[in-house]
């Protein structure tokens, strides 16, 4: 098959188009030919081997998502028959311990990640077992299911499930330009809240405002906590959905109303924040996390995007082939929404 495999961890260089060995699939396991792949800054962790994902065995496939046609499936497997749509689940479960029976198996008790110890998304051809597998609904396009895992599901879990934002409540959204924040966008207006985004540049605020934003803070020429207060009468917000870290996540919990809730997602702009917990404790603040999303989110959330009720932003699509470009697209933070791939 062809795939985008690397070497050796480094810089875009190391991406290489070329031909490698299709996975051969055993006992309960699903070979999916793919369509469209997402990308995720995660995959730039994988690519430089930083973040506890070096000396990987190579060569290697990058790649936690996608979407395409099951090709074949194994000895064992009844779900699921050749020629079905589907996409691989990024966060890997093993389908039978308790976290994963009691459908949180986006934190399986033994989990990986696609692309991390197996082969993932960056090929015409991705093997993962049938735990693994998450079925699409019709009336959805390969690349619109390519790019609605990490976003959309992971938004939909800390807006609806976490946070549960509901309607008249104002919401901070961070990092609007991004795959979660644009798609966190789209639910907080579903749910009809008033909402505030912010993010490192004016053009990314103004994208968010036609998604549905009310108000845009530009976090890298205002007081994120003032410019917050200032657009709330000194309340602040209801619920904010976090995923920068560092001096961002400082300034949010500063910016939350008495009984605010936070639910946080990511950490790219600093893993280790000083919190000050008097103020914390006084305001009764909430705060909660999700590490992607379960199965059944990602179903519910591929049916809404079906219906049209939720559209997955797409930056741009490259073919398979420019995935060093695209790497690059990714790296300079000069995009909004997802980036895509065609196989
Ligand atoms: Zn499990």
């Amino acid at each position: 098959m062809k795939a985008v495999v690397i070497h050796a961890h480094g810089g875009v260089d190391q991406l290489k188009y070329e031909d490698i060995e299709t996975p051969k699939i055993g006992l309960g396991e699903v070979l999916i030919n793919l369509k469209a792949v997402g990308l995720n800054h995660f995959d730039l962790d994988v690519r430089d081997g930083v973040s506890g994902y070096f000396q990987l065995a190579m060569p290697h496939i990058l790649g936690v998502e996608g979407a395409g046609v099951i090709a074949e499936v194994g000895e064992g497997v009844t779900a699921f028959k050749v020629g079905d749509k589907a996409m691989p689940y990024l966060t890997t479960s093993c389908g039978h311990c308790a976290h994963c029976l009691a459908g949180m198996d986006n934190i399986c008790m033994t989990f990986d990640k696609l692309g991390v110890t197996s082969w993932g998304t960056y090929a015409e051809y991705v093997k993962v077992t049938q735990h693994n597998v998450i079925p699409l609904p019709d009336g959805i396009s390969f690349i619109d299911a390519a790019a609605t895992q990490v976003a959309m599901a992971t938004a939909w879990e800390m807006i609806v499930r976490r946070a549960k934002l509901v309607q008249g409540e104002t919401v901070l959204i961070n990092a609007a330009g991004s795959g979660v924040g644009s798609a966190a966008v789209q639910i907080a207006k579903l749910a009809g809240a008033r909402i505030i985004v912010s993010a490192g540049a004016d053009e990314k605020l103004e994208r968010a405002k036609q998604l549905g934003a009310d108000e845009g803070i530009n976090y890298n020429t205002q007081n994120l906590a003032e410019a917050v207060m200032a657009l709330t009468e000194e309340r602040g917000v209801d619920v904010c959905i976090e995923m920068v870290g560092g001096g961002v996540l400082q300034e949010s919990i500063v910016a939350l109303a008495h009984n605010g809730r936070l639910c946080t997602c990511g950490a790219h702009a600093g893993e280790k924040v000083e919190i000050d917990m008097i103020e914390f404790f006084r305001k009764q603040i909430t705060v909660s996390s999700t590490h992607f999303a379960p199965k059944t989110t990602n179903s519910a959330v591929l049916d809404l995007v079906a219906q049209g009720k939720l559209e997955p932003v797409i930056d741009s699509v490259y073919p398979l082939q420019e995935m060093a470009a695209a790497h690059e697209k990714l790296a300079s933070r000069k995009f909004f929404g997802k980036i895509v791939l065609e196989v």
